[in-house]
């Protein structure tokens, strides 16, 4: 087995993250389950428990001295997720719950007003069900219609037949920078621009990009980009909304109550600025906090190390899987990112599952919430083994080791 190349001191990293210490089964974990959700490194653990036990108090017009800390925090993580994107302004990074949340605030706030009857938005036959189903039900609201770029063999995408499908009528795009379910990197600078040839906005789905690509929005030049804080090494129930300026202040609020409003009457309500317009109520204080301290540790790292460690380790987990009797790898696209999807033949992926549980090593098992993905490949469901810059080589190695005692037992 030869040794990573590239620059990261795994074994360090690893003293970060408390979990990895967990037996399961009496066996050492080997967390293989990251593009479902991350771990969490001791610092932002740390963040939140300091927090709460120090600094917690309501944000936002409290003239007391522990709601302006706990308002500079929070407003700290906005200034940190700008930089860390590449935004313009603050006004441009919306707290949301997720990318869930934020794709379900465009889907209702986007649609109200640019969506007309007879428009069309367009996605692709590899999202996620959360940017399906907003934009189904936003389509009925509105008289629209949903297009889908078709998958392609290899888990990509043609960008001739993008070009085909777009049209005088897409209002919007809206795809995924990376499958969750195959790895696929979609070419999404190319791709935000023939959108915008033909006058259409873009909504980029990061939700498993954020923690793997370094992202530049202008660079890109998308309208609008989501993900969630869980997925980057921070707390569930955080996520960003990344949106033009122009775009979000033409756009009505999505939820309506305290902190989005200026002034409230009975007759009428007018509201805050932006971000402010669209964080209705108390939100996550603690987990936002702890998301800018998940990023600040992230960028320590840094995602250009990141990625090409866990490059090498897709790469070396790619070559092994391959050499295993039986198994196909769904998802070949030769621009890919840290998921390992795969079936044995004539074994259901929950066996294979169940049975790497109890060597101590997580998989995620099933349609990932990408059934029409599962449908054109005519699978029931796969197996994923997704990987952070966390795991290593050896546990690869385990990894194959027990693919090889499931496929003896089951098969
Ligand atoms: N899009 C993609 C590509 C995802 O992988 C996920 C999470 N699996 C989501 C959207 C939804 O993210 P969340 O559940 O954090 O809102």
């Amino acid at each position: 087995m030869g040794a990573i190349t590239t620059g990261l001191n795994v074994q360090a990293i690893r003293e970060d993250f408390p979990i990895l210490k967990t037996l399961v089964h009496n066996k050492p974990l080997v967390y293989f389950d990251n593009a479902a959700s991350t771990q969490k490194p001791k610092i932002v653990l740390d963040t939140e428990y300091h927090y709460y036990s120090s600094q917690y108090a309501n944000i936002h017009r409290g003239v007391h001295y522990l709601s302006q800390i706990g308002t500079e925090l929070y407003e700290k993580t906005r200034h940190i997720v700008k930089d860390f994107i590449g935004a313009n302004s603050e006004r441009e990074i919306i707290f949301t719950k997720g990318t869930t949340n934020s794709i379900n605030l465009l889907a209702y706030s986007w649609s109200s007003a640019f969506l007309k009857p007879g428009d069309e938005i367009l996605i692709t036959g590899m999202e996620h069900h959360s940017n399906i189903v907003p934009w189904q039900l936003a389509c009925q609201r509105h008289g629209a219609t949903l297009k889908v770029v078709p998958l392609q063999e290899d888990g990509s995408i043609n960008i001739d037949e993008v070009k085909n499908m777009i049209s005088e009528k897409t209002r919007l795009f809206s795809f995924t920078y990376v499958s969750n379910a195959l790895g696929t990197i979609n070419p999404v600078k190319e791709m935000t621009a023939i959108a915008h040839q033909a006058g259409a906005h873009v909504l980029i789905d990061a939700a498993q990009a954020i923690q793997h690509i370094a992202i530049n929005v202008q660079e890109l030049n998308c309208d609008f980009l989501a993900f969630s804080g869980h997925k980057i090494y921070g707390p569930t129930g955080t996520g960003i909304l990344y949106g033009k300026e122009a775009l979000l202040d033409a756009m009505p609020p999505f939820e309506g109550g305290g902190d989005m409003i200026k002034d409230v009457k009975f007759e009428q309500t007018s509201f805050n600025e932006l971000p402010f317009k669209f964080e209705a109520g108390t939100p996550n204080i603690a987990g936002t906090i702890a998301l800018g301290t998940a990023i600040e540790y992230v960028e320590k790292i840094g995602l250009d190390n990141i990625f090409a460690y866990e490059e090498e380790l897709l790469k070396y987990g790619t070559e092994q899987l391959q050499q295993i009797n039986g198994l196909t790898i769904y998802g070949n696209s030769i621009h890919k990112s840290s998921v390992l999807s795969f079936l044995l033949d004539g074994a259901h992926p929950y066996d294979v599952g169940v049975i790497l549980d109890h060597l101590g090593i997580a998989i995620r098992t099933g349609h990932h919430c990408t059934q029409p993905i599962m449908d054109y490949f005519c699978i029931p469901g796969t197996c994923r083994a997704s990987i952070a810059f966390y795991n290593t080589k050896e546990e690869i190695d385990l990894l194959v080791t027990g693919i090889q005692r499931a496929s003896k037992m089951l098969l």
